[in-house]
């Protein structure tokens, strides 16, 4: 069970999460939480506050943090349980402040002291969480992630190595389950094997909650949040939007990708190995029976599940009439995608000409410089791609047709029908987006099947 950042955010999110928890007692789950909400944001800038040499900015921000653990942990905690927990919370409040004012006499910030500085997010969150659970009369044990969660070295977004996982979680995790406790870890973080702290990415407790679930081979995973599951588009964009009852692998993956902020793209890759459900759910409303996440999606009348939009894209076209006829052009474009670092989601190619889409970043002139020495290049930001998502593309005849005539006034600049066969995804204007979104919502959705929607 994992408990993202808004379901463990103040003591009352932190009480709600112990009563899901006491309601599946039985099934001996192992509890995954975030950092509180906002707050690995919050520790991004108190690092980078410290690297740059201010102190005092880096030192405050973190008291605001330590004043809102305090508070919190007062409001779950008896008096007595609290002064003695208060100690403990004040340790790990001191390491954070004497770890920045190291970076801030350095003045440098490595990815290492970044990973460093993170990972009491989640440290402290899952302290916190443990100690408000016993409080509560569940048997709560707390699980250190650095020593279950072996990874690589690369600092910031390190990979986790399975092996020496399961291993970890042999040794720490299941002797707490056999005893009749609830393991109690944060997410997010891990350690090299020297125990050096890393951390796998940016919303990675997903990521985590499905490493340890395969590792332990859990029965199923759950993913606590502050939403009723996957929506078949973004209800700020169509109120209308309905909940997905239950969807594959394939298509959960695909619209992790394309911006649904629900679930961590990477997470469903133990899962998906292992064949364990996930199941998406809201801690705010625990009865709703959310998203079920399965290898193989039944049989659905509509032919996508769902609609994805993601804003803030730039498409980049490359036109090289030169180099019509001789191989090696797309080498040689990727190769300088690939020097800058920058991944590229949607391709579209002609014979002369090609046009991709990236995440827009400052590194674009820089990229649009070097590819200009190879061909004609030029950019364009405020694009959006849409991707619409569901495994009976396959098999349906017309469904393209009828995608582009519900939006036939539109310009739509790249289209591309995934390898996978299961999304279409063309890229539009950004101020487009919430028409085409509402049009090919109520195209596709306005008849829903119940078996599949809500
Ligand atoms: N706290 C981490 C983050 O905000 C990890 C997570 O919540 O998934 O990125
Ligand atoms: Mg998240």
């Amino acid at each position: 069970m994992k408990f993202g950042g808004t379901s463990v955010e103040d003591a009352a999110a932190i009480m709600r999460a112990a009563t899901i928890v006491q309601s599946r007692v039985a099934e001996q789950p192992v509890v995954v939480v975030s950092a509180m909400a906002k707050v690995t944001d919050q520790l991004v800038a108190c690092a980078n506050a410290a690297g740059n040499g201010d102190r005092e900015g880096a030192l405050g921000i973190a008291r605001g943090l330590r004043e809102r653990h305090y508070t919190a942990a007062s409001e779950l905690l008896g008096t007595g349980v609290f002064t003695q927990f208060h100690s403990e919370l004040e340790g790990e409040f001191d390491a954070l402040d004497e770890l920045l004012r190291g970076i801030a006499a350095v003045g440098e910030l490595t990815p290492r002291t970044t990973d460093n500085v993170l990972s009491f997010g989640e440290r402290i969150s899952s302290k916190l969480v443990t100690a408000a659970f016993s409080a509560r009369g569940l048997n709560a044990s707390l699980v250190d992630a650095r020593q279950c969660i072996v990874t690589d070295d690369r600092h910031t977004r390190a990979t986790p190595l399975f092996d020496e996982i399961n291993d970890a979680l042999a040794e720490y995790v299941r002797p707490l389950l056999e005893r009749g406790r609830v393991p109690v870890m944060g997410g997010f973080i891990g350690a090299t094997q020297d125990g050096t702290p890393t951390t796998i990415g940016r919303g990675g407790s997903d990521f985590s909650a499905a490493i340890v679930g395969a590792g332990i081979g859990a029965g199923r995973i759950e993913i606590w949040t502050d939403v009723d599951g996957m929506k078949t588009t973004d209800p700020n964009l169509c109120p209308d939007a309905r909940r997905i009852k239950v969807i594959s692998f394939d298509e959960a993956a695909e619209l992790a990708y394309f911006g649904a902020k629900v679930l961590h793209p990477a997470t469903l890759l133990p899962a998906i190995q292992k064949n364990i459900p996930v199941l998406v759910l809201n801690s705010r409303n625990p009865k709703n029976e959310g998203t079920r996440i399965v290898a193989r999606a039944p049989g659905c009348k509509n032919p996508f599940k769902a609609i994805a939009a993601k804003k803030r894209i730039t498409i980049v076209d490359v036109v090289a009439t030169r180099m019509l006829g001789a191989h090696g052009f797309l080498k040689a474009i990727f190769e300088v995608f690939d020097r800058h670092r920058c991944a590229v989601d949607v391709v579209s190619t002609s014979e002369v000409s090609v046009s991709l889409t990236v995440d827009s970043n400052e590194a674009i002139p820089a990229i649009a410089a070097d590819l200009g020495k190879l061909a004609e290049v030029k950019y364009e930001g405020r694009k959006a791609i849409v991707c619409l998502v569901g495994e009976n593309i396959r098999g349906t005849r017309g469904v393209a047709a009828k995608v582009f005539s519900a939006i036939s006034d539109v310009n739509v600049r790249m289209i591309s029908q995934g390898a996978s066969e299961i999304n279409i995804t063309f890229v539009i204007e950004e101020d487009d987006v919430p028409q085409v979104v509402q049009r090919l919502h109520s195209t596709f959705f306005a008849e829903a099947d119940p078996a599949v929607f809500d």
